[in-house]
């Protein structure tokens, strides 16, 4: 991998590492006994039925899009130790180098294409 080219990709990483945080913060707070956690804030917006079905609503759709962003920053942390560790644009499954095209477009990739669609296939 070029370093200009890995040293991009890192800075990209914890810029988008930064805004999800900052999502995150926004409606949820960090679990106390897990670490990376994040539990949905449950807003209290009245007793009557239509309001705690109305809340019930919120903290769905809270808890799913929490939950992709969480994903995201897994994915993010794992790529940037990735990089930390000099193992970064090679893929997991063979060993072969990932290609700069898809780190661009992708840089959280961790598998090369060929294994990738092979996954896909489940092949
Ligand atoms: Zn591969």
């Amino acid at each position: 991998m070029d370093k200009k080219i890995t040293a991009k990709i890192k800075k990209e990483l914890e810029t988008r590492r930064k805004e999800i945080i900052g999502e995150l913060d926004k409606f949820t707070t960090q679990d106390k006994h897990v670490k990376g956690k994040h539990r949905p804030q449950f807003d209290d917006l009245g007793t009557a039925n239509d309001d705690n079905a109305k809340e019930i609503d919120m903290y769905t759709t809270n808890l799913s899009v929490s939950s992709v962003l969480e994903n995201n920053l897994k994915d993010i942390d794992s790529a940037l130790k990735r990089i930390k560790e000099g193992k970064y644009g090679v893929c997991k499954y063979c060993g072969q180098e990932i290609g700069e095209k898809r780190l661009l477009a992708r840089p959280v990739s961790s598998a090369c294409v060929a294994c990738k669609n092979k996954l896909q296939k489940g092949l």
